[in-house]
C-alpha cells in the first residue's frame, strides 16, 4: 500500500479548547467535521463539545479508488485521535470499568439529511457493559443503549455495508423490531420504557441469536471492530442507493466523498446529576434579550421534544406559568449554569445571529452538542434584528436580510395560536386573499353581517362570491369567505385593500341560502356557528381558536423600517381609495398613491348618494340625461379626490379614470329600481330595457376603461374636472398636491390621444376658472392589455407614464379569467403545471417579457419615462423583486402590504 497524499493527514483531532480544523475546511471535513472544529477550537468559542475526530473525505475517495481499501498510517493516525480523545475525557474506550463510547457519523460538503448512516454507542461489549452499568448506576440504561448499538450496527454495517440484499420488510433491523414488539406483548408492555432491566438484557440476548441466524455472523463483541466497522459502513453508505440518487436530483458530485466524525457519546440520562435540554441566546417567541432555555433531569435530547414530561426552565427568564414550579438550571447546577450562560454570549457574538443550542451534562460536566442559527417568529426577527444593529452586532443591510417579507404579517394582523392551529385540522383550504387569521359566527348575507355586528357580535360573511352591494357586510364583517372567485376578484381586492382577512375559491362549500347553510364534506354548519379562518394559507377551521395579536406594539416594526429604508432604492405607493385608506397607507410609510380606484367611492360607507347618482348616469339614455346625473354626481366626486390628495398632501396621487363594465353598478333590489326609474322620469319596463342594454357576455372584456371615456366623453370631462378643481382649490390654499391621471384599459395610442383632447381642453379652462398660470397634473396609462405592452413605443409618445395593471395583464396575457379562476387553479397547483397562483406571483416566464418589452420600448421613446406598478403583485415579495430588477420607480400595494414591500424592495436592493 502508498501513503496517500504528501501531507498523509487523514485524521483531525478536536475537543477541549482545540482542534486541528476549522470551519473554512468544509471540502476535507465535511461540513460537519469543519464547524465541529471551529466549535471547539476557535479561540472565540473554544466550546466543550465531546472530543472527537474527522476521518477526512479524501479518505473516502481514496478507499473507493483503491477497492475498499484505506491510505497506509490510518489506523496509527485514528489510535493516536483516540488516545486524545481518552485523555480529553478520563475515559478508555474498550476499558472494563469505565468504558468510552463513541458514535460514528457521516459528513459530506453538503448537508444529506438521512441519506447516510450513523452508528450510536460503539464501544459497548459484553466486558464494556460492566462498566457502563457502574458508571450510570442503571442496568436498564445500560441494556437500552446496548440494544440500540445491536440494532444499528447490525443493519447498517453487517447488512447493508456487506451488500446483503434483503427482501422488502425482511431486513435485519425489522426482524428485530418485531423481537421487540413480541417482547412487549409477553409483558403486556405498551411503551418501550415499560420493558424494565431484565427484559431488555434478555432482549439483547435474543437480537444476537437473531443476528447470527439471518446474517451467519456474530455481532462483534469487541469495541476496536465495532469502531472499524462503523467507519467502513459509513465510507460505503455514500455509495448507498439512497445518496447516489439524492445526489443526482442535488447535483452532488459523487467525487466529494463524505467525512468521517467519530464523536464521544454523552449522556444526558446517565443518572440524577446529568441532564440535557436547550438553549437560546434570545427569545425565539417574541426576541426578548437574555438567555432562554428549558432542560430535563436525568433525559435525553428526544425526552425534551417528546413532551412527555414538563422541562424545566433554564432561569428566571425562561419561566413561564406552566414551569415555574420545576427546578431552575441555575439552582440545579449553578456552576454548569454559569459556564453555560458565558458560552451562549460568546456564541452569539462570533455567529452574529441568535443562536440554539444543543447542551448536556453528564455527570456534572457540560458539553455543546449543536448550535445553529435559531428559528424564529416575525415579532422576534423584527425586534432582534432592531436590537443587534443598536449593539453593534449586526449591520443595517445584514438586518434588512434577517426578517422574510411574510414574516411582517404577524405584526400586522392577528395570527391563530400556532400551537392550537398544529393540533386541529382545518375543514377546508380555499385561497389566500386577505391575511392574518380571524374568527366568528358565519352569517350568509350583508345584511344580516351588519345587523349581527351591529349587536356586539363579531362574524364571518360566508358568500358564493360578492359583488359591490355586499361591500357594507363586508365591512362588518371579520372576514369574508366566498366558495368562486380568484386572488383578484372583488371580494380579495376589497379586502386586502382593508387589511381584512379573506378566504376566495373555497370550492368545496356548498351554501344553501335558502336553508342558511353551509356544507363542507361531511360538516354541515349553521347561521350562527363559530368558524375560525387562517386567511395567509386559505385554511377553515370548525369553532373558535385561540389568537394572537401582535399588532398592538409597532414600535419595534416602524424602526425596522427605517433600517429597510435606507436600503432601498425604489419608492412605495399604496393602492388606496378613501381619504382614510391614505391616511393609514401614509402612516405605514406609503410614499404616494399608484392607484386611486375611482369607482370605490360607490362602494361601501356613505356611498348611497353618490353610488344612486352614478346609477342614474349609467342608466341615462342620452348624452343630456347623463350631463344632468353627471352634473349631480361631480361634487361627491370633487370632494372624494380633494380628501383624498389633501390627505396625501407633498405626494403624488395617481387616479384612475372610471374602469368598471357600468352594468356591475345596477341595483337587485326592486325598491332601489323604483326609485331610479322615477328620478330618470321613466316606467319599470323602460328601466329593466335599459339594464337589459348594458348587458355584456364578457363584461371584462367589454364596454369598460377608456372606452367608456371614448363613447361618453362627458364622463371623462366630469371626472377630469373634479380632479382639476380640487387640485386647483388645494393650490391655492398652498397645499403641495401631485396628481396624476391615469387612463386604464388601454390598447391603442390613439385612445389616449382621444382623452388627452378632453383632458387638455378641460384644463384650460379650469385655470382660466382659477386663474392659475400653472396647473401642475401629469396624465398616463396603465398597461394591462398585452397590445400596449406590444405597442409601448407609441403609447409613450402620448402618455407620461406607465403604471402596470398586472391583474388585467394577467388575466390577459393566460386568458384566465380573474373571477373564475378559482374553480380549476387547485388542480393547476397540484398537477404542479402553474408554480404559484399567477394572480398572486407575478408570471415572470411569460407576463414578465411584457413588462420588461414594454419599459424597454416605452423609455426609447420617452427617456425618463416613469414606470410603476399597481396590480396585486406590486405586494408580493417576489414580483417586487423583478419590478426592481426591470428599473421601476415604484411599486404600489394594499395599505396593509406597504410595510412588506418596503422590506422586500430593501431586500431586492441587496439581492443585486
Ligand atoms: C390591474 O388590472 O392590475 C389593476 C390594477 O386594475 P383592476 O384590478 O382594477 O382591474
Ligand atoms: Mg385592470
Amino acid at each position: 500500500m502508498m501513503k496517500r497524499s504528501a501531507s498523509g493527514k487523514d485524521v483531525y483531532y478536536f475537543g477541549g479548547g482545540k482542534a486541528d480544523g476549522n470551519s473554512s475546511m468544509k471540502n476535507l471535513l465535511g461540513g460537519k467535521g469543519a464547524n465541529l472544529a471551529e466549535m471547539a477550537g476557535h479561540s472565540a468559542l473554544k466550546l466543550p463539545v465531546p472530543p472527537g475526530f474527522t476521518i477526512t473525505t479524501e479518505v473516502c475517495t481514496y478507499y473507493y479508488r483503491h477497492g475498499g481499501k484505506y491510505a497506509l498510517g490510518l489506523k496509527q493516525q485514528v489510535d493516536a485521535a483516540m488516545k486524545k480523545v481518552e485523555k480529553a475525557m478520563g475515559k478508555k474506550f474498550g476499558d472494563p470499568k469505565d468504558p468510552l463510547l463513541v458514535s460514528v457519523r457521516s459528513g459530506a460538503r453538503q448537508s444529506m439529511p438521512g441519506m447516510m448512516e450513523t452508528v450510536l454507542n460503539v464501544g459497548l461489549t459484553m466486558k464494556t457493559m460492566e462498566g457502563l452499568i457502574k458508571q450510570s448506576g442503571s442496568e436498564r440504561f445500560a441494556y437500552d443503549a446496548y440494544r440500540r448499538l445491536i440494532t444499528m450496527y447490525s443493519d447498517v454495517v453487517m447488512e447493508k455495508a456487506a451488500d446483503i440484499e434483503t427482501e422488502e420488510g425482511k431486513g435485519i433491523r425489522q426482524q428485530l423490531e418485531k423481537l421487540l414488539a413480541q417482547k412487549k406483548k409477553e409483558k403486556g408492555a405498551k411503551l418501550d420504557t415499560d420493558l424494565d432491566a431484565k427484559d431488555l438484557k434478555d432482549l439483547c440476548e435474543r437480537y444476537k441469536k437473531k443476528v447470527k441466524q439471518v446474517l451467519g455472523k456474530s455481532f462483534p463483541d469487541d469495541a476496536t471492530e465495532q469502531l472499524w466497522g462503523g467507519i467502513g459502513a459509513v465510507f460505503s453508505s455514500w455509495n448507498g442507493k439512497r445518496a447516489v440518487s439524492y445526489r443526482r436530483i442535488e447535483n452532488i458530485p459523487g467525487e466529494w466523498g463524505t467525512a468521517v466524525n467519530v464523536q464521544t457519546m454523552v449522556f444526558g440520562n446517565m443518572g440524577d446529576q446529568s441532564a440535557t435540554g436547550v438553549g437560546f441566546t434570545r427569545n425565539p417567541g417574541n426576541g426578548a434579550g437574555g438567555f432562554y432555555g428549558e432542560y430535563l433531569i436525568n433525559a435525553q435530547g428526544e425526552d425534551v421534544v417528546a413532551g412527555t414530561r414538563t422541562p424545566a426552565p433554564i432561569n428566571k427568564n425562561s419561566q413561564s406559568s406552566h414551569n415555574k414550579h420545576e427546578v431552575m438550571l441555575s439552582n440545579f447546577q449553578p456552576k454548569v449554569y454559569k459556564q453555560l450562560a458565558t458560552i451562549q454570549k460568546r456564541l452569539e457574538k462570533h455567529y452574529r445571529d441568535m443562536q440554539d443550542l444543543e447542551f448536556t451534562i453528564e455527570n456534572g460536566r457540560l458539553f455543546i452538542l449543536q448550535t445553529r442559527n435559531g428559528k424564529r417568529n416575525g415579532p422576534a426577527a423584527v425586534k432582534m434584528a432592531v436590537d443587534m444593529v443598536k449593539e453593534k452586532l449586526i449591520t443595517k443591510k445584514e438586518a434588512v436580510m434577517r426578517v422574510k417579507p411574510e414574516q411582517l404579517d404577524e405584526l400586522l394582523h392577528p395570527i391563530i395560536d400556532p400551537a392550537a392551529e398544529k393540533s386541529n385540522r382545518p375543514l377546508a383550504k380555499g385561497l389566500p386573499a386577505g391575511p392574518g387569521a380571524a374568527k366568528g359566527v358565519i352569517v350568509f348575507d350583508s345584511n344580516r353581517s351588519v345587523e349581527w355586528a351591529k349587536n356586539g357580535k363579531t362574524v364571518i360573511l360566508v358568500r358564493e362570491e360578492t359583488n359591490p352591494e355586499d361591500v357594507e357586510g363586508m365591512r362588518a364583517a371579520q372576514a369574508i369567505l366566498t366558495a368562486r372567485g380568484g386572488m383578484t376578484s372583488h371580494a380579495a381586492l376589497v379586502a386586502r385593500g382593508w387589511g381584512k382577512c379573506c378566504i376566495v375559491g373555497c370550492s368545496d362549500m356548498e351554501i344553501n341560502y335558502a336553508k342558511k347553510t353551509v356544507e363542507i364534506g361531511e360538516v354541515v354548519l349553521k347561521e350562527g356557528d363559530w368558524v375560525t379562518l387562517n386567511g395567509t394559507k386559505g385554511l377553515v377551521y370548525k369553532g373558535s381558536m385561540p389568537m394572537i395579536d401582535a399588532t398592538k406594539e409597532n414600535k419595534e416594526l416602524y424602526s425596522y423600517l427605517k433600517i429597510c429604508d435606507s436600503v432601498r432604492k425604489m419608492k412605495i405607493r399604496t393602492n388606496a381609495d378613501t381619504p382614510e385608506d391614505a391616511r393609514k397607507a401614509r402612516e405605514f410609510g406609503a410614499e404616494g398613491i399608484g392607484l386611486f380606484r375611482t369607482e370605490h367611492m360607490f362602494y361601501g360607507k356613505k356611498s348611497e348618494k353618490p353610488l344612486f347618482k352614478l346609477r342614474k348616469m349609467i342608466l341615462s339614455d342620452s348624452a343630456e340625461e347623463r350631463e344632468v346625473a353627471l352634473k349631480e354626481l361631480f361634487p361627491y366626486v370633487k370632494s372624494d379626490i380633494k380628501g383624498t390628495l389633501e390627505a396625501m398632501e407633498g405626494l403624488p396621487v395617481t387616479i384612475r379614470l372610471l374602469d368598471p363594465p357600468l352594468h356591475e353598478f345596477v341595483p337587485h333590489q326592486e325598491e332601489q329600481l323604483k326609485e331610479l326609474a322615477k328620478s330618470l322620469n321613466i316606467d319599470m319596463s323602460d328601466l329593466e330595457k335599459r339594464i337589459a342594454a348594458l348587458k355584456e357576455s364578457n363584461p371584462m372584456m367589454g364596454h369598460r376603461g377608456v372606452r367608456l371615456g371614448v363613447t361618453y366623453p362627458e364622463v371623462t370631462e366630469m371626472q377630469v374636472r373634479a380632479i382639476l378643481e380640487a387640485t386647483a382649490e388645494l393650490l391655492k390654499e398652498k397645499k403641495k398636491v401631485s396628481p396624476e391621471i391615469m387612463i386604464p384599459v388601454v390598447g391603442i395610442d390613439r385612445e389616449i390621444m382621444d382623452q388627452n383632447g378632453i383632458i387638455d381642453r378641460v384644463k384650460k379652462e379650469v385655470m382660466k376658472k382659477h386663474n392659475l398660470k400653472k396647473l401642475p397634473v401629469m396624465v398616463g396609462t396603465m398597461i394591462e392589455i398585452p397590445r400596449a405592452a406590444l405597442t409601448a413605443d407609441k403609447i409613450a409618445h402620448v402618455a407620461e407614464f406607465f403604471s402596470f395593471g398586472t391583474n388585467d395583464l394577467t388575466q390577459m396575457s393566460f386568458g384566465f379569467s380573474r373571477d373564475d379562476m378559482g374553480s380549476f387553479l387547485v388542480p393547476y397547483l397540484e398537477k404542479g403545471i402553474l408554480p404559484v397562483d399567477p394572480f398572486q406571483s407575478l408570471d415572470i416566464e411569460g407576463v414578465g417579457q411584457l413588462v420588461e418589452m414594454a419599459i424597454r420600448r416605452g423609455r426609447k421613446a420617452r427617456p425618463g419615462l416613469k414606470v410603476g406598478i399597481c396590480g396585486e403583485h406590486g405586494g408580493d415579495p417576489a414580483s417586487i423583486s423583478f419590478c426592481y430588477k426591470m428599473g421601476m420607480d415604484y411599486v404600489s400595494c394594499s395599505p396593509f402590504r406597504v410595510p412588506i414591500a418596503r422590506l422586500a424592495a430593501a431586500q431586492a436592493v441587496l439581492e443585486g
